[in-house]
């Protein structure tokens, strides 16, 4: 039996990965681009890489844990503080430690609102209704303005962009709960040390150890079915090609142009500019929620998570959510975008010179991660279809919410092949 993976990011690496590992033997994974790892793919700078968008995990992220203990990398994964701050009102405001709390623009009442929602929503069993109200209009009811304005609408605004108002109550309470490995020092995330490149090469070495074949610089641009049954894939360059099963690890919207009928899932875009620095932006906090008017909602300086000798120089990520086409996010030339994130910066940062910024890069999609609207989870897509042999799995999959992660789409594509494996009756 051949089983066609449209897509090498790590849901199409990790459905080969297991099926290859249970003993199926022809699986080809067939990748648009020149490289492997989607989202989670990386720049090469110098002697080192780097994600293109920045890249960090959770202690609850069981599957990724597990996959890269597998491949032999567990010993580079290590737990380090990961700071957050808000920018509000001109100034920065870390907010880790109780102390910080407290120094920070937050009233003492809204303090106590803020540990009462984070208690309620530990403490709460998850609920369909979540899906059906919007965070916003949760915390309002639940917490009242002044936290909305001053805490969760940077938070919302920075993954959000101009959906933050949109978004379902359900995401906030997962994305709270898994943000468990807190002390009270702050709070540890993980990072494989190197890079999750190790992670994106050890999977190709594995999958292609155990005779899978992976195939880039192929865009497949049609699914073909005769009969409610799929036959094979139409690759640019590669022709007609036949299989039995196809795993679709694109996001719907990108499957519909190749499969019409598929339902649409809303999708945001990001633009995340990396810039080499010789010097320190921060001095140590490595995520900075904005909430003045610039055109990025967050700053991530990867080098204060990371140490900066790992790579010689300082690294920070400036980052915005975009929503439609319309966006000049999206229509300005890449040198125009950068240029209106360094006068942001310069507007932010008052130390901050041009002049210490050796190199960027910008990863700019208009299709990066769902967003979770009210009634999305009625949406979600189950991984076998009602065409036979034709499987979806991704970042839009049941694995993936309420909190697209790389875990997701591990769990994601292990769980597809388990239905291919093993179907369920
Ligand atoms: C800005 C940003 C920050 C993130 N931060 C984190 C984080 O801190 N921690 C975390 O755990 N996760 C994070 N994620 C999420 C994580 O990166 C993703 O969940 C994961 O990498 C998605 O993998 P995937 O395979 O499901 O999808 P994708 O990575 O999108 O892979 C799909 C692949 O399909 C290919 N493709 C598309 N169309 C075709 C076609 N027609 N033919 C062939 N190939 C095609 C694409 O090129 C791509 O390689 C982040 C994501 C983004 C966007």
């Amino acid at each position: 039996m051949k089983t066609i993976i449209i897509g090498g990011g790590l849901t199409g690496l990790a459905a080969a990965y297991r099926m290859l590992k249970d003993g199926v033997s022809d699986v080809a994974i067939l990748e648009r681009d020149s490289e492997l790892g989607g989202m989670a793919a990386s720049y090469h700078i110098g002697d080192y890489h780097i994600e293109k968008y920045y890249h960090h995990i959770f202690a609850s992220d069981r599957e990724l844990i597990g996959l890269i203990a597998d491949l032999g990398l567990g010993g580079d994964l290590q737990w380090l503080k990961g700071t957050t701050g808000y920018h509000i009102d001109g100034k920065i405001y870390p907010m880790n430690t109780p102390l910080e709390l407290l120094r920070s623009p937050l009233s003492i009442m809204d303090l106590i609102r803020l540990a009462r929602v984070v208690f309620t929503i530990k403490g709460a069993k998850d609920s369909p209704a979540l899906d059906n109200i919007t965070a916003k209009e949760w915390i309002l009811d639940n917490a009242g303005n002044s936290l909305y304005e001053r805490f969760f609408e940077p938070l919302l605004r920075s993954k959000f962009g101009n959906s933050h108002d949109k978004v379902s109550a359900a995401w906030l309470f997962g994305r709270i709960r898994i943000r468990s490995n807190r002390s009270a020092s702050g709070e540890k995330l993980g990072y494989l040390r190197g890079g999750f490149y190790r992670l994106i090469a050890g999977l190709t070495e594995s999958i292609t150890g155990m005779g899978g074949e992976i195939v880039t610089d192929c865009e497949v641009s049609e699914v073909a079915i005769e009969n409610g049954k799929v036959g094979g894939v139409v690759a640019e360059g590669h022709g007609y090609l036949e299989s039995d099963a196809v795993i679709s690890t694109v996001s719907p919207h990108a499957l519909s142009r190749v499969l019409p009928g598929v339902s649409d899932i809303p999708y945001q875009g990001t633009a995340c500019a990396l810039f080499g620095m010789a010097e320190p932006l921060m001095e140590e906090l490595y995520w900075l929620n904005i909430k003045s008017e610039v055109p990025f909602g967050a700053v991530v300086e990867h080098t204060n998570f990371l140490p900066a000798t790992d790579y010689g120089e300082h690294l920070v990520y400036v980052t915005a959510y975009l929503q439609n086409k319309d966006d000049p996010r999206w229509n300005s030339s890449a040198q125009e975008l950068v240029d209106s994130y360094l006068s942001g910066l310069e507007k932010l940062f008052p130390n901050f010179r041009r002049s210490d910024v050796g190199w960027w890069r910008l990863a700019r999609d208009i299709e990066t991660a769902p967003v979770y609207l009210t009634g999305y989870a009625g949406n979600i897509p189950t991984y076998s279809t009602d065409v036979s042999g034709l499987y979806l799995a991704g970042m839009f999959s049941a694995a993936n919410y309420p909190e697209r992660s790389m875990n997701g789409s591990i769990l994601a594509g292990f769980e597809c092949a388990g239905e291919i494996i093993a179907p369920i009756d």
